[in-house]
């Protein structure tokens, strides 16, 4: 596993036009497009449902990772893995039923991730490590460098969510992260510096050794 992926958000993307944003992005070398699906119980916040990802999917090529801050989640995973969702991450906080959720997912062909909130002890992980591809990290905190090390070995990307810029990326990357979601550190001043910010942030990520291993 070399390289860190740049995954811009599309919460931060004008969205009276997401297909051409995310067409955009795409042409500005983002790796992954990002989508955060909110459902005003989960979290106070409403975004976008399954609709919304099947109508990107056509778009582009590029990995749509779709981090699911909605409870319950059980009831939507297939929908979401029908609308061409590559990776789809479930929080640890969303009930019980964690792992069942997570093999819900590499049932049908997906690759899972699994999310804390910043209250969440990183202990919750310790159960599933074997049954996911992805750990999604919400905002930098210092649990980074221990959720790396509680990877160890296993083939699973560590991905940050939330405060990702050129400034705070080096770092980030430095404890140990592979995954780097970037919202206005990417859409900021519009299309015509979609190019320069996804470089900005790419060139942040490498200044700290970005071979995670
Ligand atoms: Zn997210």
């Amino acid at each position: 596993m070399t390289g860190v992926v740049i995954a811009p958000s599309i919460l931060s993307a004008d969205f009276a036009r997401l297909g051409e944003e995310t067409r955009a992005m795409a042409d500005a070398g983002a790796d992954w497009i990002h989508l955060d699906v909110m459902d005003g119980h989960f979290v106070p916040n409403i975004t976008f449902g399954p609709g919304v990802v099947a109508a990107l999917r056509p778009v582009t090529t590029l990995t749509l990772d779709v981090h699911l801050m909605i409870s319950p989640v059980d009831p939507y995973i297939a929908a979401f893995a029908e609308s061409g969702a590559d990776v789809i991450t479930v929080h640890a906080e969303n009930g019980p039923h964690l792992h069942r959720s997570l093999q819900a997912i590499r049932a049908l062909g997906k690759k899972a991730g699994v999310s804390l909130n910043p209250a969440t002890h990183e202990s919750a992980l310790q159960y599933v490590l074997d049954d996911i591809d992805l750990i999604l990290v919400m905002s930098v905190n210092p649990k980074i460098r221990a959720i790396r090390e509680m990877i160890g070995r296993r083939a699973i990307r560590l991905e940050v969510d939330g405060g990702v810029t050129p400034l705070t990326a080096p770092q980030i990357v430095e404890s140990g992260a592979d995954v780097l979601v970037a919202g206005s550190a990417a859409f900021r001043g519009g299309q015509l510096c979609y190019a320069d910010n996804i470089a900005a942030l790419r060139r942040a990520a490498a200044s700290a050794g970005a071979i995670v291993v």
